[in-house]
């Protein structure tokens, strides 16, 4: 059986101030069937808290409490569609909040991993996100990019597919670069790329590109691999993880995994 942590960036479920029900509901039927015919164990990572807040109340989201408050509120919202779209599927998820030092913490990480075995074995889609109200730089990731990559690592998972309103990763940014080229297979990660300052793509957006390369690199460090695709259209992502044909999508795999 393979375990797979799909991460779902916050540009997918957000439709301008509004939550994109379609393509939350495009995602939760991918996830069943990739139960349902692939056997897969899934895990999900989960962004778009604070837009879902941010649908209930207008907070200035440059302020970082505000962007809490509004996670807070937003989280069992998102929860209220997965939990609805999942049961049309007769399929429970959990909620699992977790920050960047329960990683760190040996005895803390060992009981989530005890947690997340009982909910997998029960067939049930965990859904993780970081605890935003912990306000701690150090306790935080501040992007669920790294949150899902540790969350693939620790909790044993064969790969991390991040889908994202890029559906690749390309030699140049292609939202700035219409001859931008997309690379396919990466088996490294240029140690220079990481250090450029982070550019995510909307307000709503904590990652951008360079996140989800440290995503990758950590991942291909420890002979995981990572799938970089859409998440607005799945068609790459069925293609890739339910027909194990890969048309398009970045794959970043160390050269020695198989
Ligand atoms: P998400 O919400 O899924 O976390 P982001 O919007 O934060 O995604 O990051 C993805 C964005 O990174 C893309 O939309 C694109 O504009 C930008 N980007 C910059 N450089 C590249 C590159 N080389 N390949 C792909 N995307 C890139």
């Amino acid at each position: 059986m393979k375990r797979l942590v799909i991460k779902v960036g916050s540009a997918v479920l957000r439709e301008g101030t509004e939550l994109a029900i379609d393509r939350l509901n495009n995602l939760v039927d991918f996830i069943a069937k990739l139960k349902k015919e692939k056997n897969f164990e899934v895990i999900l990572v989960s962004s778009g808290a604070v837009a879902s807040g941010n649908t209930k109340l207008n907070l200035d989201r440059t302020k970082i409490l505000n962007r809490q408050a509004l996670a807070a509120i937003g989280q069992p919202l998102l929860m209220k569609y997965y939990k609805k779209r999942f049961a049309q599927h007769n399929i429970n998820c959990a909620q699992m909040l977790l920050v960047a030092d329960d990683f760190d913490s040996r005895k803390r990480s060992a009981n989530a991993k005890s947690v997340m075995e009982i909910l997998l074995e029960n067939n049930v889609v965990p859904i993780v996100n970081e605890n935003d109200v912990i306000a701690n730089e150090e306790l935080l990731f501040g992007d669920n990019d790294q949150l899902g990559a540790h969350a693939a690592y620790f909790f044993d998972a064969d790969m991390l597919a991040i889908l994202s309103d890029v559906d690749g990763f390309y030699d140049s940014n292609p939202h700035e670069n219409e001859n931008a080229k997309m690379i396919k297979i990466i088996n490294s990660i240029d140690e220079e790329e990481l250090k450029v300052k982070h550019n995510p793509n909307s307000e709503f957006a904590t990652g951008g590109i360079v996140t989800k390369l440290k995503a990758a690199n950590f991942l291909i460090k420890r002979n995981k691999k990572m799938y970089l695709s859409s998440g607005f259209d799945l068609k790459n992502a069925y293609d890739y993880l339910l027909y194990d044909n890969h048309n398009s999508g970045t794959l970043f795999q160390a050269k020695t995994s198989i």
